[in-house]
């Protein structure tokens, strides 16, 4: 993926790859950081664009884990080998919402904002995502 707002990463082993479109400048984006036992555990803050576009590339024999905790209707994406956190997705009406750690990216973003999903409705949570999420994510194997 290229273009003027293209980013790309990798996890630790290099087994999962991802690439980001975004509709502005790197700069104006502020990373959620979750306050959810899981994100704080894993010091992850999320990025998503819903002009946007994200891919994850698995390697040949690579496995990209998936972790849901509690009642979350949102799988957390591992790598399945250094298991570090790529981003999480929602799959809804054959439809693939995303988001990605921005561990795994370069730092060229604003500083993070603290967001606390946890205290939303699950209807609110699925709600939200779909509105701020990357539509259409690829997982390209
Ligand atoms: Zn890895």
């Amino acid at each position: 993926m290229a273009g003027p707002h293209a980013l790309s990463g990798r996890c630790h082993c290099g087994d999962i790859a991802v690439s980001v479109q975004l509709s502005g400048a790197a700069e104006r984006y502020s990373p959620r950081a979750c306050d959810c036992d899981f994100c704080r555990l894993h010091g992850a803050s999320y990025l998503s664009d819903p002009k946007g576009q994200l891919r994850f590339t698995v390697q040949p024999g690579a496995a990209l884990n998936r972790y849901r905790q509690g009642a979350e209707e949102a799988d957390m994406l591992l790598c399945g080998r250094c298991g570090v956190l790529m981003g999480a997705c929602y799959e809804r009406d054959d439809k693939c919402y995303g988001v990605v750690n921005t561990a795994i990216l370069p730092p060229v973003f604003a500083a993070p904002q603290p967001v606390s999903p946890k205290r939303l409705s699950a209807d609110e949570k699925t709600r939200r995502w779909m509105l701020l999420w990357f539509p259409d994510v690829v997982i390209e194997r």
